[in-house]
């Protein structure tokens, strides 16, 4: 038993029962991954006692000597990884990357432009009740309705007419690249600064497998715990000229101690996210969702009114389009759980189904292509799914499907050496 068995049995046992449930199931959210144990080691280590205002060699705390080799380590690793000028490892995720960045560019009132939530955007990049829809005024854009693409000339003419101070470009439901090009382009004809959001491609670009925004945007931000694989935490990277405002954004702007464990975990994810095993990685995650893409826009399931939005994907997802199917998003989601695969419903552009419903399922491969899985494995699994959503699944092929889910989850062991 462990120091927190001894002291906590329900904290302790909780959290067994999730190691249990990563082990037995297959984990497709796309916004998810599994930490290497070297990362968790990092985050679980004595470096979560001590405070470290300020950054590396300017603290406000006395005995930051160590924590000053962590946090530049971390730096010096991703501005590497991403040729970038600048980096913060400060952010303690995501959001709060976004919340700084604009916070360092922009004033309360000032317009921004970003995809709209339902389209695939993120809550930060504009949406009402969030930060960044009370505090700027926005202005979205979309997908268009035939391609399932950005609609880059509705971005060019919004942004002409609207002029907005900041674009942000970046998604969390989006099968395909986006042109960073194109977007500095039309940001530069209108004053714009781009900030693009890599949270959800960062390991592809690691990798070398995806476009790097960095050459094109004066601000990058992304997450260290989707693709990238690392804790969860947030990054933001700049131009040199803007490293300034970016740091003093952060703190004291909008933090307070930096979280030095975790930021000791996301250096060793950057050196992981270096290494040849995580580029062969992101090469079977793109390949597993192409599998997935090609299998859920074949006849057998067109039949049954599901398939793939924008035809296919780039990336490390695919939205399944179920506006056609006797099946809503919150139906399939709960039928794939049932046969041990873990999804999340997600609305597809104007979906006529409400948001708690959805017409969609958002379904991503870097958690199983870190679990080892082949595309051998990935058409298994596609198949699994295929057959799952198709209207002839009941009790019997339940049965069935989940010991196929089973068979996948044994062949693949994760964390072996944690308790079971
Ligand atoms: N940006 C994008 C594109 C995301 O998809 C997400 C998370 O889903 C975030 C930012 C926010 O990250 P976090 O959940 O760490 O705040």
């Amino acid at each position: 038993d462990t120091p927190l068995h001894e002291l906590d049995p329900d904290v302790a046992a909780a959290v067994d029962a999730e190691l249990r449930r990563q082990q037995s199931t297959l984990e497709m959210i796309a916004s998810e991954n599994f930490a290497p144990l070297a990362v968790m080691a990092a985050q679980g280590s004595v470096l979560t006692n001590k405070y470290a205002e300020g950054y590396p060699g300017r603290r406000y705390y006395g005995g930051c000597e160590h924590v000053d080799v962590v946090e530049q380590i971390a730096i010096d690793r991703v501005k590497g990884l991403f040729g970038a000028e600048h980096a913060n490892v400060q952010p303690h995720s995501g959001a709060q990357a976004n919340a700084a960045a604009m916070f360092a560019l922009l004033k309360p009132g000032d317009t921004i432009m970003g995809l709209n939530l339902a389209h695939g955007g993120h809550l930060t990049h504009g949406m009402k009740i969030n930060f960044s829809g009370k505090l700027y005024d926005v202005v979205a854009y979309h997908v268009d309705g035939e391609s399932g693409q950005v609609d880059m000339a509705e971005v060019e003419r919004q942004a002409k007419e609207a002029r907005p101070k900041l674009i942000v470009a970046g998604w969390s439901a989006y099968p395909r690249q986006l042109d960073f090009a194109a977007f500095r382009r039309i940001a530069d004809e209108v004053g714009a600064y781009l900030m693009v959001d890599m949270a959800h491609f960062a390991g592809l670009v690691a990798a070398g497998l995806h476009p790097n925004p960095v050459p094109h945007a004066h601000v990058v931000t992304t997450t260290t715990h989707k693709t990238l694989g690392g804790p969860r935490g947030g990054v933001i990277l700049s131009t040199a000229e803007l490293a300034k405002k970016i740091n003093s954004a952060v703190f004291p702007g909008q933090q307070g101690g930096p979280l030095e464990h975790v930021i000791a975990a996301k250096a060793v994810a950057f050196k992981i996210a270096a290494s040849e095993e995580f580029k062969e990685r992101q090469a079977r995650t793109l390949e597993g969702a192409k599998i997935l893409a090609e299998r859920l826009n074949s006849p057998d399931v067109a039949e049954a009114g599901v398939s793939v939005l924008s035809g296919g994907t780039d990336v490390h997802l695919v939205l399944v389009d179920l506006r056609h199917s006797e099946l809503d998003g919150r139906q399939a989601e709960d039928r794939l759980h049932e046969v041990g695969i873990t999804v999340n419903r997600n609305a597809v552009p104007n979906d006529p189904r409400p948001p708690m419903v959805t017409s969609g399922l958002r379904i991503g491969t870097p958690a199983l292509a870190t679990r080892g899985f082949t595309a051998d494995d990935f058409r298994e699994v596609a198949d699994i799914i295929a057959e799952t959503l198709k209207p002839a699944f009941g009790a019997d092929s339940r049965d069935a499907l989940a010991a196929r889910v089973a068979a996948l989850a044994a062949k693949h062991p994760l964390y072996p050496t944690l308790g079971a």
